[in-house]
């Protein structure tokens, strides 16, 4: 367990990374989950090397489709560059969630009965840097007259304690539904398996980023989650990609009229 406040060293670099931050395009990407990197000090938070690999540790394919994006609409792309397994970026402080003692299948044993300081000293290395980056970008590009569409993206496991989920692709959002709705309905007859707050919901708190700096400011926003088996390969990653671009397009033109 890290039990000392300078939890990212020189050599772990820095918690946050923004790419094609000149971007010209309404949207912002934000990517909570995009890495499986663990501090140095975090050792292996006592787990075996296959969790240290699944979906409990980051969003595998996440980060390939967030570049994809990037590109295609060009678009500034905001990323954590550590595993949600030591902070979840997509959790504030004080939820379990944020240093999940459990998940799924995994017990967390470097998670386990964390102190204030501990759990002080990763938010303030971790996620605090992270949301004031998205910020930082929002009120500059506001500065600079750009509109912002607040776009993260994410990816599910397709097997969930054991159950197989047939959900491809998840529009989610919480109380502002104008881009999901949007999305979805660009989505009709298309060929993906495409649903609204699936296989999550803004009542299993995922809706943080969103809440945080979407909601309060009006910026047109939504959630993607991606089935992992869709974008295990450049291939696959760049079909989704390519998908979503359109769909986020159709939607904010839809929004706009
Ligand atoms: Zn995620």
């Amino acid at each position: 367990m890290l039990s000392r406040p300078d939890i990212l060293t020189p050599a772990d670099g820095a918690a946050v990374a923004v790419e094609n931050s000149a971007a010209s395009g309404p949207v912002v990407l934000v990517c909570e989950h995009a890495s499986l990197a663990l501090p140095e000090r975090a050792g292996d938070l006592g787990l075996p090397a296959e969790a240290l690999e699944s979906h409990i540790a980051w969003d595998p394919g996440a980060l390939a489709v967030s570049r994809l994006l990037s590109q295609t609409l060009d678009a500034v792309l905001i990323h954590q560059r550590f595993s949600r397994l030591i902070y979840d970026c997509n959790r504030p402080p004080e939820s379990p969630a944020a240093m999940p003692e459990k998940s799924e299948i995994y017990d967390i044993p470097g998670n386990r009965d964390l102190g204030a300081a501990e759990r002080y000293a990763r938010t303030a290395a971790l996620y605090v840097p992270f949301h004031d980056s998205i910020s930082a970008t929002l009120v500059a590009r506001e500065a600079a007259g750009l509109s912002s569409v607040l776009v993260t993206v994410h990816s599910f496991t397709p097997v969930y304690f054991g159950k197989p989920r047939a959900v491809e692709i998840g529009i989610l959002h919480d109380s502002d539904s104008r881009l999901a709705d949007g999305m979805l309905e660009a989505a009709e007859g298309g060929p993906f398996r495409v649903e609204r707050n699936a296989p999550y919901g803004p009542d299993d708190g995922v809706t943080h980023s969103l809440r945080l700096h979407a909601l309060p400011h009006g910026h047109l926003n939504v959630m993607i989650e991606v089935r992992n088996d869709l974008i295990a390969d450049n291939i696959g990653q760049g079909v989704v990609a390519d998908y979503l671009a359109v769909l986020i397009q159709n939607a904010i033109t839809a929004c706009q009229k």
